[in-house]
């Protein structure tokens, strides 16, 4: 079993306590990495390395247009392992190898993106209302950037929060989540090679209460970008808050994918299908809520349910692979706890259920694509997020009624619409409460778009312009031009 370091200064190092934690491959549900038990003692010395790297000459004295190709050297070293990433990820967190390296290959583009904002990042030279005085901002960045990230895309998420933060000018100490921390220590070689400054990137691993909590109460750390779970996502904000720190919230959602009667069916199908069952459901805009036009209900849940059945489950490094395991087995646990949940309350199983027990499922951690009908908006199973391959129907009437059920859950971070009315799809996108809407399609996202959530979904945006300023702070300098006798006891 492979021993892993961790990034702390440039070098790579052993936990100061020389404790180590299991990596599981979920496909195995057996330990196939170890990872350094960090806690407060190496946070401390990360956040330490990052501050120096952010005050020295080596990485502050950079131009923007060289830090831009520092960025870009990374992004071509990364487009190189992309695959030795994807296998690396895919054994770890059990994804999809076709979906890790269909994403692993498109993590460059970040770097690269964010690489040619480096240098067009610009203040403003103001008007003055006082005579005599020039005004102009400076665009400054925060300092040290302490980005937390979950186990279900692990080095694109990183990614989502590295390359804005890193063009913008900060440093970072990355702290990835203890079940999928492995891609993360193999990138990290690539710094060095790319040739960023020793301290610019750290990467502490642990648990999230012996490593994060320690990262984001840290006094030294300027801002917080998290990805994860929103009761996580709370705690997170809160400390911020006490430390008045600046913080991005990517939290998850219950999004919701509403087919109307006059859509594509053939294209609304597939879409539901991928926008629950693609990812084994593992992902914050799963479209675990499908809302269904009352005229097309009875058709539609019976091709939805014909193509689901069609799932291949199995070892995720097999590329036949369409649905693969739970990464974690608290995951795997809650997951089959809300199919209990959703029993109880009275909604009706039509597919799945419960564990898959097929013989290509090994010992792995997995769960039978699950669609539940007689689903009512004020049930649990229609409110909290579950993060499984679990999809719930619900039926509605007219766009009022799917607005309203659409909207009634507090979170609010993507829905789809399947429609042939450009109409309807421009009301629908006006009034969901969500961060990004998609029609006649799902789960698509680029580096040029701004991406987060509205309400318990989050805020903050990553990906797009709207990202970069994130990291950034806004100086105002004034000048006085004249040089006139300044009054010693007021303002001018
Ligand atoms: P968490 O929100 O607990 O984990 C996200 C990250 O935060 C991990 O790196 C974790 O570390 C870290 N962390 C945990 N506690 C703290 C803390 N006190 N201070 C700082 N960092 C902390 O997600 P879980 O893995 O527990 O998943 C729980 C639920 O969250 C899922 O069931 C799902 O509903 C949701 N989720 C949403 C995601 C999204 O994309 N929006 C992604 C993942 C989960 P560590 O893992 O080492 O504990």
């Amino acid at each position: 079993m492979n021993k892993h370091r961790m990034l702390v200064d440039g070098a790579w190092v052993d936990a100061a306590a020389g404790e180590w934690l299991e990596s599981i491959n979920p496909f195995t549900a057996n330990a196939w990495a170890l990872i350094p038990r960090g806690r407060k003692a190496d946070v401390d010395r990360a956040v330490d390395a990052a501050k120096k790297a952010f005050y020295g000459k080596d990485w502050r004295g950079l131009t923007a247009s060289a830090r831009g190709a520092l960025l870009r050297r990374l992004a071509e070293l990364l487009a190189t392992e992309a695959d030795r990433l994807a296998e690396i990820e895919s054994t770890d967190n059990g994804k999809l190898i076709s979906e890790m390296r269909s994403q692993l290959h498109y993590v460059p583009k970040w770097f690269h993106y964010f690489a040619g904002l480096s240098d067009k990042i610009e203040g403003r030279v103001l008007p003055s209302d006082k005579p005599g005085f020039f005004n102009f901002t400076r665009e400054e960045p925060l300092g040290v950037v302490a980005a937390i990230t979950p186990w279900n895309s692990p080095l694109l998420l990183a990614a989502w929060k590295l390359a804005p933060a890193l063009a913008a000018g900060n440093t970072v100490v990355l702290k990835p989540s203890e079940h999928s921390s492995v891609s993360a220590l193999a990138f990290g070689e690539l710094f060095e090679k790319a040739g960023f400054p020793p301290g610019a990137v750290n990467i502490v691993t642990g648990l999230g209460n012996e490593a994060g909590e320690p990262l984001i109460t840290h006094p030294g750390v300027a801002k917080i970008a998290f990805t994860g779970g929103d009761r996580t996502g709370q705690a997170v904000y809160e400390q911020a808050a006490r430390g008045i720190k600046r913080v991005t919230l990517e939290l998850g959602g219950k999004s919701a994918n509403i087919v109307f009667d006059d859509a594509d069916l053939d294209q609304a199908v597939n879409g539901v299908v991928a926008g629950i069952f693609a990812a084994t459901g593992q992902t914050c805009i799963a479209g675990s809520r499908a809302l269904i036009h009352r005229p097309i209900y009875d058709a539609f849940v019976e091709r939805l349910i014909t193509l689901a059945k069609t799932a291949r489950m199995g070892n995720p490094l097999d590329l036949s692979t369409q649905v693969g395991p739970i990464t974690t087995r608290p995951q795997y646990e809650k997951v089959l706890e809300y199919m209990q949940v959703a029993k109880g309350e009275g909604a009706v199983c039509l597919l799945g259920g419960g564990p898959a027990q097929r013989p290509e499922c090994g010992t792995g951690w997995f769960v039978e694509p699950t669609i539940f009908a007689g689903v009512r908006p004020e049930m649990r199973i229609a409110n909290e997020e579950v993060f499984g391959p679990l999809l719930s129907l619900i039926p509605f009437d007219d766009e009022e009624e799917a607005i309203r059920v659409a909207n009634s859950t507090i979170y609010g971070l993507a829905a789809g619409v399947w429609t042939s009315s450009i109409r309807r799809a421009l009301a629908m996108s006006e009034r969901l409460e969500a961060g990004t809407v998609w029609v006649n399609c799902y789960r698509v996202t680029s580096y040029m778009t701004p991406f987060g959530g509205f309400k318990r979904s989050g805020f903050g945006r990553e990906g797009g312009m709207e990202a970069i300023r994130e990291y950034l702070q806004t100086k105002s300098v004034w000048i006085d031009m004249e040089g006139k006798t300044a009054n010693p006891f007021g303002l001018r």
